[in-house]
């Protein structure tokens, strides 16, 4: 039998905060509380269970998945919600990002795990609030100490130029001076990308299978051709990310009975109206023929039976998050979750626990997990004598500062500009 486990809100029936009370319903399953004991609370000792996943802390068992929403909202930022992003990591240490929009990559930073081991990003789509933050990730990861190329997996298009590769061959282009500025100045491995475009129509055809770990995608019905839906299959667990997509037949069929199974579930149209200013049509046409709304997320999960459904992609606020369930709850009963950013669920055969993660906001990178090799001298860019006669190299303090350097590291570096 499912079992499921919130932050104890549920399972003891108090009103505690504003955590997963509002967000974690269990529908018609039991819930318990963990261990069946209370935690001993004394003022002198720590809590057993701080009930809150703290990055870093906590190594997942062999045969158990984490997944950490890293972006739940819309294309229109705001502080709570990133864009589309989520993590999964495995219980054999692999790691997997689910679409990266736009803000979200200091969420992911926030998880204080190595970018070595952040090498594997899934686009389902290329709507901004999809990939926005991948060239931050990507040259952004090389000061993160990311050594390890980065590899992107990502949809084709009806047309060459409406496909992965042919996007991030673009970026490439749009980012030349910024990795001119890196290379020949840092260890620029993690500068390299891999990308790894595949059909859009491809029907639960498999694009990645490494490691015990196999990734499929089937078509979603979304913006143009060129939009999926991924299924991630590892020890018999099925992990289900939708991307955006209308209802569609292959979600339905493919996510079947998923361990955790994401979807879109849209603003409904009359909030659209109200709180994002749209007209009526607008409204209708963006919140059920372009995405999903709540009624058909509902409609969606009642045939697709995960034992975990998870909701995500709209302003999930105090008063907008019961409008969203009661509507949800009219053609769906079971397990849920309506997603907020820093959600984490670890997932095993017989358990799903639900809680929010602790984030540091003070974050520095991580240490890279390979030495670091010295700049590649010959990849560096001259700068012209025109700018270079600007330069006032202030010696008297730059020297003590090398000095300090060489004298710590054994070293014997001398400054680029001397006067
Ligand atoms: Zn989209
Ligand atoms: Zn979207």
């Amino acid at each position: 039998m499912n079992r499921m486990r919130t932050a104890g809100i549920i399972a003891c029936g108090a009103v505690i905060g504003f955590l997963a009370a509002h967000w974690v319903d269990g529908g018609g399953q039991k819930t318990h509380a963990q261990g069946g004991q209370p935690a001993r609370r004394s003022p002198t000792r720590a809590l057993a269970d701080r009930d809150m996943y703290f990055p870093g802390t906590e190594d997942l068992r062999r045969d158990e998945m984490r997944i950490t929403a890293l972006g739940t909202g819309m294309p229109s930022a705001r502080p709570k919600q990133a864009a589309a992003c989520f993590l999964v990591e495995l219980g054999n240490g692999d790691k997997f990002l689910f679409d990266i929009g736009s803000g979200s990559h200091e969420r992911i930073a926030a998880q204080k795990i190595p970018y070595d081991y952040l090498d594997k990003v899934f686009i389902g789509h290329l709507h901004v609030d999809h990939y926005g933050d991948l060239a931050s990730f990507w040259l952004g990861g090389t000061t993160m100490n990311r050594l390890t190329p980065l590899r992107v997996w990502g949809p084709s298009g009806s047309t060459t130029e409406y496909g992965t590769q042919y996007a991030l061959d673009r970026m490439k282009e749009m980012y030349v001076w910024d990795i001119g500025t890196r290379a020949g100045v840092i260890d620029f491995r993690g500068g390299e990308l891999e990308v790894h475009e595949f059909p859009f129509d491809g029907v639960n055809r498999i694009i990645y299978n490494e490691n015990g770990v196999v990734i499929r995608s089937i078509p979603a019905v979304h913006g143009l051709d060129g939009a999926v839906s991924f299924i991630l299959e590892w020890k018999g667990m099925t992990f289900v990310y939708g991307s955006d997509t209308i209802p569609n037949k292959w979600y339905i069929e493919y996510a079947k009975g998923a361990d955790l199974a994401i979807h879109e579930c849209f603003l409904p149209p009359p909030l659209l109206v109200t709180k994002q200013g749209f007209a009526p049509l607008e409204a209708l046409n963006v919140g059920t023929q372009g995405h999903t709304s709540p009624e058909q997320f509902g409609k969606v999960m009642s045939l697709v039976r995960p034992r975990m459904a998870v909701g995500y992609h709209f302003f999930n606020d105090f008063d907008i998050q019961p409008d969203v369930m009661r509507r949800v709850r009219k053609t769906y009963d079971g397990p849920l979750t309506l997603a907020v950013d820093y959600m984490v669920w670890n997932v095993t055969k017989d358990d799903i626990r639900v809680r929010m993660v602790a984030k540091d906001e003070e974050v520095w990178p991580s240490p890279p997990l390979k030495k670091k090799n010295p700049p590649d001298l010959s990849k560096s860019i001259p700068i012209s004598d025109f700018t270079m006669s600007g330069v006032l190299a202030f010696p008297e303090v730059v020297q003590p500062l090398y000095d300090e350097i060489n004298e710590l590291y054994g070293t014997n570096y001398e400054p680029r500009f001397k006067e």
